[in-house]
C-alpha cells in the first residue's frame, strides 16, 4: 500500500484532483467526512459529545448541531480540546479500520488522504508521498470569488491564514500545477497516477 497526503491551499483544486484520482482507481480518505461519520446519530461519538456539551448540541432529529457546537468551542481552547479529545481518537480508529480493510483487499492500493492543513500541522512525515496541488494566490482568489461566491476580502483573509505555497512546495514529493484549464489538469493527474502506481508496485489497468 502506498499512502499519499494530498494538500494545497484553499481553492487550489484538491477536490478536483482527488475526484480524478478516485476515478483512476485510488482509494480516497477524506478526514473531514470521517469526522462527520463518527458523530452520526446512534454512534458512541455523538453520545460522548452530548454528554460533554449537553443535549443542546443536538437537533430535534437527533443529529449534531455543528454550527451550534462550533459557536460553543469557537475562541474557547479548553472546550475545543475537549471536543478534539473525543473526536480525534475516533477518527484515528476509523481510519485505521479503513486502512486495514484496504490492505486486506489489495496490498498494492494507492490510498490518498485529503489533508488541507497537512503543512500547517506538520504532518508530512506521516505519508509515503506528499502531493501538493499548486495554484497562485491570484488563481485561488479568482476561484473563491467567482466560483464560491466569497467576498474578495474574505477570500484574501482565508488565503493569508494558510501557509504560503512556498512552504507547501518545500515538502512536496510531487507537484500538480493547477493554474491552467481543467483539460490540462486531467492530463497531469493521469501522469501522476502512473507515477503513484509505479511507486506502489502496481500495474495500471489498461
Ligand atoms: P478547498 O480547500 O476550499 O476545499 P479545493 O482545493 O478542494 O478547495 P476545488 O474545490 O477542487 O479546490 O476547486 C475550487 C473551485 O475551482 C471549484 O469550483 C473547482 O471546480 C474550480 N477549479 C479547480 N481547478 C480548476 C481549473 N483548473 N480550472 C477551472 N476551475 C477549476
Amino acid at each position: 500500500m502506498l499512502t499519499v497526503g494530498l494538500t494545497g491551499g484553499i481553492g487550489s483544486g484538491k477536490s478536483e484532483v482527488s475526484r480524478r484520482l478516485r476515478e483512476l482507481g485510488a482509494v480516497i480518505i477524506d478526514a473531514d467526512a470521517v469526522a462527520r461519520e463518527v458523530v452520526e446519530p446512534g454512534t458512541p461519538g455523538l453520545a460522548a459529545v452530548a454528554e460533554k456539551f449537553g443535549d443542546g448540541v443536538l437537533r430535534a432529529d437527533g443529529t449534531l448541531d455543528r454550527e451550534g457546537l462550533g459557536r460553543i468551542v469557537f475562541n474557547d481552547p479548553a472546550k475545543l480540546s475537549a471536543l478534539n479529545a473525543i473526536v480525534h481518537p475516533l477518527v484515528g480508529e476509523r481510519i485505521g479500520q479503513m486502512m486495514a480493510e484496504v490492505e486486506h483487499d489489495s496490498a498494492d492500493a494507492v490510498v490518498v488522504y485529503d489533508v488541507p492543513l497537512l503543512v500547517e500541522n506538520n504532518l508530512q512525515d506521516g505519508y509515503d508521498v506528499v502531493l501538493v496541488v499548486a495554484a497562485s494566490a491570484e488563481t485561488q482568489l479568482r476561484r473563491l470569488v467567482e466560483q464560491r461566491g466569497m467576498s474578495r476580502e474574505d477570500a484574501q483573509a482565508r488565503i493569508a491564514a494558510q501557509a504560503p505555497l512556498s512552504a507547501k512546495l518545500a515538502v512536496a514529493d510531487i507537484v500538480i500545477d493547477n493554474d491552467g484549464e481543467l483539460a490540462s489538469l486531467d492530463a497531469r493527474v493521469r501522469e501522476v497516477w502512473a507515477d503513484l502506481c509505479a511507486r506502489a508496485g502496481r500495474t495500471m489497468a489498461p
